[in-house]
């Protein structure tokens, strides 16, 4: 049984998806109960059910591994239900409206759950041993590894720690592979350990049965008799033989053979393939907020320095400081936020337009030896040679003035976060990179920090 519940009004109770209401926007959230396989089935559709996809919903049960990041916990009660999504932030009806495609809809589950990430349970079953159930659930008719390459490549994930490699079939893309030795002459299996008797006189080799036994051996090849061991003849090192071409050899060939579409298979060959847990990168986060794949910080990164150059110049502005104690400069990191009411009232134009005015604001406090760089998404850099940490700190709350006139209506602006670092504050061990990385951590962690207030 399906328990709709909005505030205040009493929970609704429905029984299938069919019986759902076409439109969610009275409900705040859900909550099942029931027989736990039901509960499953039924988390399942919802999932699929594009007006109902991002709400909060909360289970009577502990539900099978592969289904609880369905769910957002468990609840004893629908009371307990819907007390815990109430205090649940970012309002997960500030995006309201369908999610177009399954890629968007995932984006938007996860970007509603910061702590959930992208994660794959092992499943003997499946095809490729490790299944995404957040892929399978929102993929909606295609392939799920397919979903998962789409948002990689559009730049919507990163990956956040790398569980296990596979090596699959080439062909079928199967992780059930079965590694056999086989003859290395006619790949036959039926190959097995053979004892062998080496002839001192020919030199002739040979499985111990082909010399006619009897009081004494004889060699098949010179007719020698073999007395002694040592002296007429010795035994090699353990060696195989194929019961099919009669080749002997002492290292089998070892080939994969699918186990799925039989196809065998030079293991040195195989395709690898890494198996990690995702989480949505800063243009993840944004396409889930805005609604489409737009890119409105390209506005700003038409004059700007590449990230890579941007790097190898600080580091070489670093060293230079180092090198000569006199040498000085400054960086200004910045992040823009664009909390999410914000962003609706705006509408895609409305924050092209805002941006563009804000890299004409920067263009206008930036000398022309200063640099600018976008590392993120809404991530700026500016390299500021020859200044001390006072005279970017000025430039810096000019920057930030730029913000407050873009209040909207409702009273929601557009949030820009700041920091200074001079070149003198680095410590000795650091290159360029680990200290933008942390610096940038600490602009991303006050953005989290703003929206858990
Ligand atoms: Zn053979
Ligand atoms: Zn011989
Ligand atoms: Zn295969």
């Amino acid at each position: 049984m399906w328990l709709l519940y909005a505030s205040p009004a009493k929970p609704v109770a429905v029984g299938s998806v069919a019986a759902l209401p076409a439109e969610a926007d009275a409900v705040c959230g859900i909550y099942l109960e029931g027989d736990v396989d039901h509960m499953g089935a039924m988390l399942c559709a919802l999932r699929q059910q594009p007006a109902y996809a991002h709400l909060p919903v909360f289970v009577a049960a502990e539900l099978a591994a592969h289904l609880q990041p369905l769910s957002d916990g468990i609840a004893g009660s629908v009371e307990e239900a819907r007390a815990r999504a109430g205090s649940w932030r970012p309002d997960p009806l500030s995006l309201q409206g369908s999610a177009p495609a399954p890629a968007l809809a995932l984006a938007r589950y996860l970007f509603l759950r910061p702590q959930l990430s992208l994660s794959p349970v092992r499943d003997c079953r499946a095809h490729q041993v490790y299944r995404y159930p957040l892929l399978e659930a929102f993929a909606n008719g295609e392939q799920p590894s397919s979903l998962l390459r789409k948002m990689k490549q559009r730049g919507w994930l990163e990956q956040t720690q790398l569980l296990d490699r596979l090596r699959c079939c080439d062909d079928c893309h199967s992780a059930h592979l079965n590694y056999i030795d086989v003859c290395p002459n006619c790949q036959s299996i039926n190959i097995a350990a053979a004892s062998f008797i080496h002839c001192f006189t020919c030199s002739h080799v040979a499985p111990q049965e082909n010399f006619a036994s009897g009081p004494h051996m004889v060699c098949p090849n010179c007719t020698t008799r073999l007395r002694h061991i040592g002296a007429d003849y010795n035994r090699p090192l353990e060696q195989l033989h194929c019961h099919d071409c009669q080749s002997s050899f002492a290292e089998p060939l070892v080939i994969a053979r699918c186990l799925s579409c039989g196809r065998p298979q030079a293991p040195e060959k195989l395709p690898v393939l890494p198996i990690a847990a995702w989480q949505l990168s800063d243009a993840g986060q944004e396409a889930a907020r805005l609604g489409v794949a737009s890119q409105p910080a390209a506005a700003v990164s038409s004059q700007d320095l590449a990230p890579a150059a941007f790097i190898s110049m600080t580091d070489w502005m670093m060293n230079l400081a180092r090198r000569h104690g006199q040498a000085d400069f400054s960086l200004i990191g910045l992040r823009l936020d664009f909390p999410p009411g914000f962003s609706q009232q705006l509408g895609n134009k409305g924050l092209q337009a805002l941006l563009e005015a804000f890299a004409a604001r920067l263009q206008e406090l930036m000398r022309d030896t200063d640099i600018l760089s976008r590392l993120g998404q809404h991530l700026f850099w500016i390299a500021l040679p020859q200044t001390p940490e006072e005279g970017a700190r000025k430039m810096l709350n000019k920057i930030l003035d730029f913000a407050d006139n873009t209040e909207q209506e409702d009273g929601s602006r557009l949030i820009i976060h700041g920091v200074v670092h001079a070149a003198r504050a680095t410590p000795k061990e650091f290159d360029a990179e680990k200290l933008l990385k942390g610096l940038s951590r600490q602009l991303q962690g006050a953005i989290y920090a703003d929206r858990t207030a």
